[in-house]
């Protein structure tokens, strides 16, 4: 099922994440992730693509696995910063030949020992979803793209950077994800200003858990995202306890959804991180509110 179909059912979602993992112990462990993201019974899961296109071969065959072994809708990211349009082409070619409907369309970060872009190059996603929807049987892919509640960190003017935003939904993109953000007030905002600007396309809100706090910080820092007062001080305070940092980061997040849904926002994708185990406690906290029996 395309998730474009699921976004538009008029009730809540949740989906996960999962990255593939480069080498070693991690590869060997993927199954399990695979197996245990699954049986939390998400609505669909998503594929990250490694940086520069590392991990294309292995994006394809996990998010395949995930929808022939496990039965759950896949969303497949695709980079187009270090592919040329023939790759590009031939990558959407693949993916679809594998059962993959939906991707998600992306630019990418820009390594900096690169001449990016060539002429044979896409230089934004817009681009990129352009071609997407133009070649062959494009037009019933449902295609994703990226969005960013606080501004993406090139762009120094926050309304021009909805401007391209508007360009990519112009150029095909059935919904959107949001980078991770931790105040939900930045996320109110924007979506006020995205409707205002005519983006009218599900947006479905990235909610990243924060149990290793290193690691969240040097995101925050490449993405812009501000980590508000309240989840500074939790980090400040149980930073160095990995139990106690894990046990806060959850209870973060699932105030963070639940007032999310309070407010009546559809759509919610955890940043699992191939950690099935914290977005189960996120689940399990909330699951009479993400599942209604009533
Ligand atoms: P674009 O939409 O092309 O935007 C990039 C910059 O160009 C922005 O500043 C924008 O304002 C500007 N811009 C766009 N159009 C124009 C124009 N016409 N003229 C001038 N400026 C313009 N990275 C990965 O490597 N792998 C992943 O799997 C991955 N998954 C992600 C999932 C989500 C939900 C998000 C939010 C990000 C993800 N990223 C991933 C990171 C993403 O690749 C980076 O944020 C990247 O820097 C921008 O990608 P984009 O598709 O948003 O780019």
């Amino acid at each position: 099922m395309k998730i474009s179909d699921i976004l538009t059912k008029g009730r809540v979602t949740v989906s996960c994440e999962l990255f593939p993992p480069k080498t070693g112990a991690a590869l060997a462990r993927v199954e399990d992730v695979l197996r245990d993201t699954a049986a939390l019974g998400p609505d669909f899961i998503s594929v990250t693509y490694g940086a520069g296109g590392s991990t294309s071969k292995r994006t394809l065959e996990l998010a395949a696995r995930l929808q022939d072994a496990y039965h759950v809708p896949a969303l497949a990211h695709l980079t187009c910063v270090s592919s040329t349009r023939e790759e590009v082409t031939q990558q959407v070619a693949r993916l679809r030949a594998a059962g993959i409907g939906s991707i998600l369309a992306l630019r990418g970060d820009i390594p900096q020992d690169t001449s990016f872009p060539t002429p044979e190059h896409f230089r934004y996603a817009s681009e990129l979803i352009a071609h997407i929807r133009g070649l062959e049987g494009g037009e019933e892919l449902c295609i994703g793209a990226a969005c960013y509640p606080e501004g993406h960190v090139e762009c120094p003017h926050f309304s021009t950077d909805l401007d391209h935003l508007k360009q990519k939904v112009d150029a095909g993109a059935d919904f959107l994800t949001t980078q991770m953000f931790f105040d939900n007030d930045v996320l109110y905002r924007f979506l006020f200003r995205a409707l205002d600007r005519g983006i009218t396309v599900p947006i479905v809100a990235g909610i990243m858990p924060v149990t290793n706090v290193q690691q969240i910080r040097r995101s925050c820092q490449l993405s812009g995202s501000v980590m508000p007062p309240r989840l500074q001080g939790i980090a400040d305070r149980f930073g160095d306890d990995p139990a106690a940092m894990r046990q806060a980061g959850i209870a973060y997040a699932t105030e963070q959804i639940l007032d999310l849904i309070a407010h009546g926002v559809e759509h919610i994708h955890i940043y699992t991180m191939n950690k099935p185990d914290v977005a189960a406690k996120i689940m399990d906290n909330l699951s009479d509110i993400l599942r209604p029996h009533g």
